[in-house]
């Protein structure tokens, strides 16, 4: 009996490859940002249901509220979510993985709507926010994807390891208000 089992344990063991990919979804590890998809950083949904609306024009008519609740034929706000592409080196590879709006608030210190509206004044936040955060050490977390076509592992939880850490919009606020005043 104890035998049996042990034995199977050790076939498990032994059987078991280092499947990278799986180890990283199931336990934090440290890494550090190679770079992030500055071109891309959030995008539009519905305020109430926070199901996405089309990107390409801005209506905020969202047709999934509208589905739900037929009374309902006003047009809904929107709002914006963090979607960002991070590439990440840990100490064997270098790979992407997305970053959703709960983890991204914790680096940009910002909603996404807080961030685009910077843009809107500072045309070059985002390709900054993109050189602010390379090489930033960081402990992750990630998770398979909620939709099965999608391509990356979700990040779970993040937290930045330097001490001196701020939220990028910090750091660009200081930034282009030493540009301004000089
Ligand atoms: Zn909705």
């Amino acid at each position: 009996m104890e035998m049996a089992s042990g034995d199977s344990t050790n076939q498990t063991h032994l059987g078991k490859r280092p499947a990278i990919s799986t180890n990283y979804s199931n336990s934090s590890f440290l890494c550090s940002v190679v770079a992030i998809d500055h071109t891309n950083l959030s995008y539009r949904v519905c305020s109430q249901c926070e199901k996405s609306l089309p990107q390409t024009n801005n209506s905020s008519f969202c047709k999934y509220c509208n589905f739900n609740n037929k009374d309902n034929t006003s047009f809904t706000a929107s709002k914006r979510l963090f979607k960002v592409l991070v590439s990440i080196a840990t100490d064997t590879k270098v790979f992407v993985v997305v970053m959703f709006d709960r983890a991204a608030k914790v680096l940009f210190g910002c909603s996404a709507d807080e961030f685009f509206d910077f843009e809107k004044t500072h045309p070059f936040a985002a390709v900054t926010a993109g050189n602010v955060l390379e090489g930033e050490m960081l402990k992750v977390s990630l998770s398979n994807p909620k939709n099965g076509n999608a391509q990356h592992l979700r990040v779970a939880s993040v937290a930045p390891l330097r001490s001196g850490f701020q939220p990028v919009i910090e750091t660009l606020r200081q930034l282009y208000r030493v540009r301004d005043s000089s």
